[in-house]
């Protein structure tokens, strides 16, 4: 299936010169959710994963499902306030501005294996400090899922040497 089909291309969004991919039209297809989930699915599946980590909010829309498909659990990534108990913190830069993701101290156990899923990959920033809190409470990244990778951005040589899917590049 062509996924690009059911990715919208919003120019000069949020901010003038973004090309903002909006994948809204992919999730409201179901044959086409279905499908992205099932490839990160089946990316992971020998992985031995023993949780899935996403930060907020498209994090959730890719990882949840391939949480329940698997029969796993998910552990949210948020912004700073949202989780009402004890946190472990990290500071990061996005592409357009700076912000705080936390994710609950118990989260996850030492060795656990996680496989960590976002909708983007672009500079890095996001995926590079939900990273830094999965490996802080020694969880172990057995891989990393993207529905889209904007190579031109170069996010990957930021996240260093992981193993990674993207289902889309631009
Ligand atoms: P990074 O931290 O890699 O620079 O940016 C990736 C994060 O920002 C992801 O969590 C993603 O949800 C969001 N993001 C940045 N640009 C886009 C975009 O064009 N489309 C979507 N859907 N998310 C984006």
């Amino acid at each position: 299936m062509d996924l690009k089909q059911f990715v919208a291309i919003v120019p000069d969004w949020p901010k003038p010169g973004i090309k903002f991919k909006d994948i809204t039209p992919l999730m409201a297809n179901g044959d086409a959710y279905k499908y992205a989930t099932d490839q990160i699915v089946a990316y992971a599946r020998d992985k031995e994963i023993d949780l899935i980590v996403g930060p907020e909010a498209r994090g959730f829309i890719i990882g949840c499902p391939v949480a329940y498909s698997l029969g796993l659990g998910f552990a949210p990534v948020r912004k700073k306030g949202k989780l009402p108990r004890e946190t472990v913190d990290v500071d990061y830069g996005l592409e357009y501005g700076t912000d705080v993701l936390t994710i609950h101290r118990d989260a996850i156990k030492p060795g656990q294996r996680v496989l960590i899923t976002d909708d983007l990959l672009a500079t890095g920033g996001t995926i590079e400090a939900t990273i830094k809190l999965v490996e802080e409470l020694g969880g172990v990244v057995a891989g990393i899922a993207f529905l889209i990778e904007l190579t031109y951005l170069d996010g990957r040589s930021k996240i260093g040497n992981y193993d990674i899917l993207t289902l889309l590049e631009y």
